[in-house]
């Protein structure tokens, strides 16, 4: 068991990636805090971690908000005592070419997507740094490296995240806290199948979206789910400010 006596918080943990994370580091001897701003998946998937011989609780909040991410956190340690890893997750998509694009669009996807892993790490790290230390895994994009057609602001969020994630590191080492991002590539979670199922042309909307993948399919959440158990657990005790792309060779191109 790799994260046996850790607890682990997971935001936007009730559904896709999130669900998939929280349901293996459960599986992993973790104690999970389960949140996300729509509070009956995050309690699908505690039930599914209880249903499988788990520990786990849900908490509803929205990342971007300050007194959320506060209390995602405050609960996690009034619960289980403390706050050993932290898997910035939460995040959604709005498509559009720049000036196809709301200043509400910018604002609203950059406060979930960038603000809320600086909300919610902020409040995680002030515990980390008095019990002597963790690990925090964001979820950035491989569209945080390459760029994708109308896709500007996600794009812009997630390399975001990828340069937060490298000064996190920075600022943090010597509590020991290390900070690292996934980057995954496509993958079939219930947020894609909504913009396949909603795209004029769903089967074009599929072949596009996995284009450049050289394995030439969508990843399972588990896929992602597995290297974030990596970044987040000890065998990853040498590794802080990493990118890790987990994008079945999407940015080779
Ligand atoms: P999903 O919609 O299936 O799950 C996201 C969860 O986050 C949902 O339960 C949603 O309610 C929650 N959430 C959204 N906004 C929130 C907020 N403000 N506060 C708290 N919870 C919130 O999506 P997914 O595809 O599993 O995406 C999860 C993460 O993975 C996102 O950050 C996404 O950008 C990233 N990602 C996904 C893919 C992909 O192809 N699916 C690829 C690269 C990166």
């Amino acid at each position: 068991m790799r994260l046996r006596e850790k607890v682990a918080l997971v935001t936007g943990g009730g559904s896709g990636i999130g669900r998939a994370t929280s349901t293996l580091f459960a599986g992993e001897g973790a104690k999970v805090v389960v949140a996300d701003s729509v509070v009956d998946g995050a309690r699908e998937t505690v039930q599914t971690i209880k249903e499988n011989g788990g520990e786990a609780i849900s908490v509803q909040g929205d990342v971007s908000q300050a007194a959320d991410a506060e209390r995602m956190v405050q609960e996690t340690v009034n619960t289980y005592g403390k706050l050993d890893v932290l898997f910035n997750n939460a995040g959604y998509n709005v498509y559009g070419s720049v000036h196809e694009l709301s200043e509400q669009d910018w604002d609203k996807l950059m406060s979930v997507n960038l603000k809320g892993v600086f909300l919610v790490s902020k409040y995680a790290v002030k515990h980390m740094m008095k019990t002597g230390g963790g690990s925090i895994v964001n979820n950035a994009s491989s569209f945080g490296i390459i760029a994708y057609p109308r896709d500007p602001v996600y794009c812009a969020s997630k390399g975001g995240i990828i340069s937060l994630t490298r000064q996190m590191a920075l600022d943090y080492a010597s509590y020991n806290i290390r900070v690292n991002c996934i980057c995954p590539g496509p993958t079939l979670t219930p947020r894609i199948e909504r913009a396949i199922k909603a795209a004029p042309d769903p089967e074009e909307r599929r072949k596009q979206s996995i284009k450049n993948v050289l394995l030439g399919r969508f990843a399972k959440p588990e896929e992602i789910a597995y290297p974030v158990l990596f970044l987040a657990s000890d065998e990853a005790s040498f590794i802080t400010g990493i990118a890790l792309q987990a994008d079945g060779g999407q940015t080779i191109h």
